[in-house]
C-alpha cells in the first residue's frame, strides 16, 4: 500500500545508519560499551536511583517482572484493560490468572484504581499498570490501592518513555517498570526493551533472568576478568545486542525533541477534532503537573458510526488509522478465560480509532488527516 500519511514513521537519520556501522567495525556485538552506556543513560533519564537493565523486547522485561516477584501458579494478577496482549500472556505463561481492571471512564482511559479496588483478592499478587498513548496513570492512587493491599505494582510503560507525573518518570514508581523499544514505540530500535527497578535485589534478579543465571559475563571473560562461570539460579536469554544498544543511545538522544514535536502536532489535532461532530478525544484535560510523551493519538467515534467504514473512507484518501486495542476477552485464546468485566474499555474497543502520529509528521499532515476524517465521516 502506497500510503500518503502513514500511521508511523522512523524518526532515523544517517546518525543511527552510523552508531550501527561502528558496532560492526568493532567486532563486538552483544552485551559491551554500548549496552553499559545505554543502560546508564536510561536510568540518569529515570532519576530516582533507578538501575536499568536492558533486554531483547519489552514483553522480554514483563516476563522477568513476574518471575523475579515470584508470581506462579495459584495466583493472580490484575491488568489494565485496555492494552496490548503481552502483559496479560506473561501473567499466563508463569502459570497465573489474569484479571483485568476496567477504564475509569471514557475519558481517562487508564486503570481505575476502584475497580482494582473490587478486584482484588486474596491471591492477588500484583498489578500491571499501562500508561495508555503515554498518558500518566494517576501514579498515587494507584500506588495507594497497592499498598492497601500489599500488592506489588508493575508499570507497563511501552508507551511512556519519558513521560512524567508530578515531575517523576513513568517507570519509576513500581517494583518493575517494563519499556519497549519496539519499531513503533517513542524511542525504536526494532526489538529491544528495558527492565528497571529501584531495589538493588530486583535488579540482581533481573539481571540473573537475563543471561542464564550466570554469575559472569562472555566480556569480563574476554577480558580476563573471569575464567568461568557458574550458574547461580535458571534463567533465560532476554539480552539486546549492542547493534540495538547503539540505536538506542542515538534515539535517547532525539527523545525530549521527539516528545516536544508529538505534543504540539497532538494539541494542533486537538483543536481541530474538537469541531469535528461524533468524533471525541480521550485525556483531553491533562493536569499541568502531568507530562505525556503522546506515544500515539487515539480518538473515540460516536456510537453508530460504522468504524469500519471509516477507516476504509480514510483508507481511500491514503491515509494510514488504526485500533489500540481490540477486547482482549474476543481472542480466541482467552475466549474461555473469565478475566473479569471490563464494559468501558469493551465499549472503547469497538469505537477507538488511532490516527497517524510521529515527529516527523508536518503540521499539514495533521490538516489532511483532519480533512480526510470529517469526508470519511460524511
Ligand atoms: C509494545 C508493547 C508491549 C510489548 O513490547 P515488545 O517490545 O513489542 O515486546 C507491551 N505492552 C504495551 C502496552 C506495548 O505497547
Amino acid at each position: 500500500m502506497d500510503w500518503k500519511i502513514q500511521l508511523f514513521k522512523l524518526n532515523y537519520d544517517e546518525r543511527e545508519v552510523e552508531a550501527v556501522a561502528r558496532v560492526v567495525r568493532s567486532s563486538w556485538l552483544t552485551m559491551g560499551e554500548q549496552t553499559k552506556e545505554f543502560e546508564s543513560r536510561f536510568a540518569a533519564l529515570l532519576g530516582q536511583g533507578a538501575q536499568a537493565t536492558a533486554v531483547s523486547s519489552g514483553t522480554a522485561a514483563l516476563h522477568m517482572a513476574m518471575l523475579a516477584l515470584g508470581v506462579g501458579p495459584g495466583d493472580e494478577v490484575i491488568v489494565s484493560s485496555l492494552t496490548f496482549i503481552a502483559a496479560v500472556n506473561v501473567v499466563r505463561l508463569v502459570g497465573a490468572r489474569a484479571v483485568l481492571a476496567d477504564c475509569r471512564s471514557l475519558e481517562d482511559w487508564n486503570i481505575d484504581p476502584a475497580d482494582v479496588e473490587r478486584k482484588v483478592a486474596a491471591k492477588t499478587r500484583a498489578v500491571i499498570a499501562v500508561h495508555y498513548a503515554g498518558y500518566p496513570c494517576a501514579m498515587d492512587e494507584v500506588e495507594q490501592v497497592c499498598a492497601r493491599h500489599r500488592i506489588a505494582l508493575v508499570e507497563d510503560s511501552a508507551h511512556a518513555i519519558g513521560a512524567t507525573w508530578r515531575g517523576r518518570q513513568c517507570g519509576t514508581f513500581g517494583t518493575v517498570g517494563c519499556f519497549s523499544f519496539f519499531t513503533n514505540k517513542n524511542l525504536s530500535v526494532g526489538e529491544g526493551g528495558m527492565y528497571v527497578a529501584r531495589d538493588p535485589e530486583f535488579t540482581r534478579r533481573g539481571r540473573m533472568l537475563r543471561s542464564h543465571g550466570m554469575s559472569t559475563l562472555t566480556l569480563d571473560r574476554h577480558e580476563g576478568r573471569a575464567i568461568s562461570y557458574d550458574v547461580l539460579e535458571p534463567g533465560l536469554n532476554y539480552r539486546i545486542d549492542e547493534l540495538r544498544a547503539a540505536l538506542g543511545l542515538v534515539q535517547l538522544d532525539r527523545l525530549t525533541g521527539a516528545n516536544a514535536r508529538r505534543g504540539l502536532l497532538v494539541a494542533r489535532y486537538h483543536e481541530q477534532i474538537d469541531r469535528i461532530p461524533g468524533v471525541s478525544i480521550p485525556f483531553r484535560r491533562v493536569p499541568p503537573d502531568v507530562k505525556p510523551c503522546y506515544h500515539i493519538y487515539p480518538v473515540l467515534l460516536d456510537r453508530g458510526i460504522d468504524r469500519t467504514k471509516v477507516i476504509a473512507g480514510l483508507r481511500n484518501q491514503g491515509i494510514q488509522s488504526s485500533i489500540h486495542y481490540p477486547a482482549i476477552q474476543r481472542f480466541s485464546a482467552y475466549a474461555d478465560t473469565a478475566l473479569g468485566a471490563t464494559p468501558i474499555a469493551n465499549d472503547v474497543s469497538n469505537r477507538e480509532l488511532t490516527l497517524p502520529l510521529y515527529p516527523g509528521m508536518a503540521d499539514s499532515d495533521v490538516d489532511l488527516v483532519c480533512d480526510a476524517l470529517k469526508a470519511a465521516l460524511a
